[in-house]
């Protein structure tokens, strides 16, 4: 499937889809792409990218915090086999400082990039495979999954059978 969307009333819900992606995710038959996943999560502050992320690192069984790379730009976490690594660009001053960090190096085959912020590193980033889009629906959430790649939708498509 090409989108997918979803009403989310509170914390436990996004936590919890979280897990279900992360599940799809890894359900795919192959890494069909050599340079990894790559989702770029879409919101205003507080919308709940973070804890997003959070649902989905620790559905894969990491057990400690989940901490916002606000100020250390990535976080990191090797679980099953994958390597994940949760960026934050919101105090990205200047995008060269990826390429300082080796920013091409963070996309390979056994990788699953979920990026905030993303219009911050753009030119520099791989493309995404699904752009998930947070928005606030008074204190509850809506959250909008939209393919941009073959491999995105065979998420979309694993997520929802
Ligand atoms: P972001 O990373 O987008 O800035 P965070 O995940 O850090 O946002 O914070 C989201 C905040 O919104 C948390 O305090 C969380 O408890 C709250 N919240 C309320 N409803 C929801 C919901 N449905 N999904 C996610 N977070 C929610
Ligand atoms: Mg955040």
């Amino acid at each position: 499937a090409h989108s997918y969307s979803q009403f989310l009333p509170d914390e436990n819900a996004m936590i919890a889809f979280g897990q279900r992606l992360i599940t799809a995710i890894c359900q795919l038959p192959s890494a069909t792409n050599s340079k990894g996943i790559t989702l770029y999560l879409n919101g205003e502050l507080g919308a709940g990218k973070t804890t997003l992320s959070r649902g989905m690192i620790q559905g894969l069984g990491h057990q400690g915090n989940v901490k916002s790379p606000t100020y250390t730009l990535v976080e990191e976490y090797h679980l099953q086999g994958k390597r994940i690594y949760h960026f934050d660009l919101y105090r990205l001053s200047d995008p060269e400082e990826l390429e300082f960090m080796g920013i091409r190096d963070y996309f390979s085959a056994d990788s699953i990039c979920l990026i905030e912020w993303a219009e911050k590193g753009k030119g520099l980033l791989e493309e995404a495979d699904i752009l998930v889009n947070i928005t606030y629906a008074d204190t509850a959430r809506h959250i909008e999954l939209i393919a941009q790649t073959a491999q995105g939708a065979q998420i979309i498509t694993q997520l929802t059978s």
